[in-house]
């Protein structure tokens, strides 16, 4: 058992912990748990915990279901509910193990990410990530399921008495740094009942493990108060939709911001232009994966502060990668703009990686920013700019990940396979489908 192993039992011990959660992701991001007394936590780290592999989403077939969690000491936290009528419970995240070969299963999203990071590491790089994801807080109805009811008229940066969800984000912050979260700051969002958290930077394996966690703390607190959060990138239209920006740097083995350039007018170093470049090019494949629902691509159109022209900018917020200004060096950083917290965060941070690191290894040419409010540019402006539009549905963005070698090999083929298939199948089964604003529409037009 080694040190980091050891402080979780005392841990366990000193906080009289009944109850494990060990988690982990299935292909789509859903969190999964299985539970186990406490103490078999020992047991845990010595031997691993078998499941069955084969009831997870995108998992593995029937015949070769044995899979292993291998618990990550490193991700212990004190889950923070308050109703608790036993002892508390803990969580331990989770890599999973393919018990006939012993190695790391090809389709657990955490591996995609490691080899992401591997590849930055064999080219002397670490990788941090901060995400910033939004949400709704929507009431619920008498038989507690949700609504689109807003619970609040709040706006952009208002505070109470408007803002009266204020007193539920304040229990999820502190639910969340119960957890070891770092939140740096919230605030209410330009809609009404939607938020933000952001919480600070970190290692990308820790980030993603973080937007997991995140989104079960934030629902489960959320509920505890009667409210339904709710990360659907896009609840309602024609208001603004819901994203989660995604900055993310590059640091070199001395610890140095591999993205800082002082002497560059945007502090950009080579290395960051050529991520750069290396994500616009690859972009409508990388919003499969960071885009990855019907709904997505209702939030993906202008006019709503969410990207929909792949151009980079320092200043404006229609474009897909913004710098942001950095304080300090180490705060050097890339912004994507387009994620949205309806994503598999370890498959999204693991294809903007790839991305940017084979726009470094192809040494690409980052094109010029864009400073105006793309929006309202027209066609023949776009064209002059050389400015092309992220996929407008989940189909077009599909297709796109099938034809990048580049993101479709960041997945793996077990991923990569299993994540186009329930995709299409998910945007077939929009198309076949005939909506209220069909039948608004043409219902008595016809
Ligand atoms: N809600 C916007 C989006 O969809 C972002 C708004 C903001 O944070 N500036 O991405
Ligand atoms: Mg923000
Ligand atoms: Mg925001
Ligand atoms: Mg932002």
């Amino acid at each position: 058992i080694t040190a980091a192993e050891q402080d979780v039992l005392d841990e366990i011990e000193e906080h009289d912990i009944d109850f494990l959660r060990l988690q982990f992701t299935d292909i789509l991001g859903t969190v999964k748990n299985v539970s186990i007394p406490a103490r078999q936590a020992e047991k845990a780290f010595a031997e691993g915990i078998y499941f069955d592999g084969s009831s997870i989403e995108g998992f593995v077939r029937i015949q070769e279901s044995d899979m292993r969690l291998t618990p990550d000491p490193d991700t212990f936290a004190i889950l923070p509910w308050r109703d608790r009528e036993e002892g508390a419970s803990a969580r331990l995240i989770c890599d999973v193990v393919n018990t006939s070969t012993g190695e790391p299963f090809e389709g657990d999203p955490r591996y995609v990410l490691k080899r992401a990071l591997e590849r930055a590491e064999e080219m002397g790089y670490t990788v941090n990530a901060a995400p910033e994801p939004e949400f709704f807080l929507f009431e619920e109805d008498e038989k507690g399921r949700a609504t689109t009811k807003t619970n609040d008229a709040g706006g952009y940066f208002d505070l109470a008495p408007k803002d009266l969800a204020s007193d539920v984000r304040r229990d999820i912050i502190y639910g969340l740094e119960d957890m070891g979260f770092e939140i740096e700051a919230s605030h209410h969002e330009v809609a009404e009942g939607q938020h933000e958290i952001n919480f600070t930077y970190d290692d990308a394996l820790a980030t993603a493990d973080n937007v997991a966690t995140f989104r079960t703390v934030v629902r489960a607190i959320a509920a505890e108060h009667g409210y339904h959060a709710t990360f659907m990138p896009k609840p309602i239209a024609k208001i603004a939709g819901s994203g989660m920006h995604t900055h993310l740097s590059l640091f070199t083995e001395d610890g140095e911001n591999a993205f800082h350039d002082e002497s560059d007018e945007f502090d950009l170093s080579d290395e960051a232009r050529a991520f750069t470049a290396g994500i616009l090019e690859h972009a409508p494949a990388i919003t499969a994966v960071a885009n990855p629902t019907v709904n997505s691509y209702k939030r993906l159109v202008p006019g709503y502060e969410a990207p929909v022209y792949i151009a980079w900018s320092d200043r404006n917020r229609s474009s897909l990668i913004r710098k942001p200004a950095a304080r300090v060096p180490a705060a050097s950083r890339v912004e994507l703009r387009s994620p949205d917290p309806s994503c598999n965060p370890y498959l999204a941070i693991a294809v903007m990686i790839h991305a940017g690191l084979n726009g470094i290894e192809n040494d690409l040419d980052c094109p010029d920013p864009v400073r105006d409010n793309i929006y309202e540019f027209d066609e023949q402006k776009r064209e002059e700019h050389g400015i092309e539009t992220l996929p407008s549905n989940l189909g077009d963005a599909i297709d796109a990940l099938e034809e990048d070698d580049v993101v479709y090999d960041a997945l793996g083929e077990h991923v990569g396979s299993k994540f186009v298939t329930a995709k299409r199948q998910e945007f077939e089964e929009y198309l076949i489908d005939v909506s209220q604003w069909e039948l608004d529409r043409y219902l008595e037009t016809f």
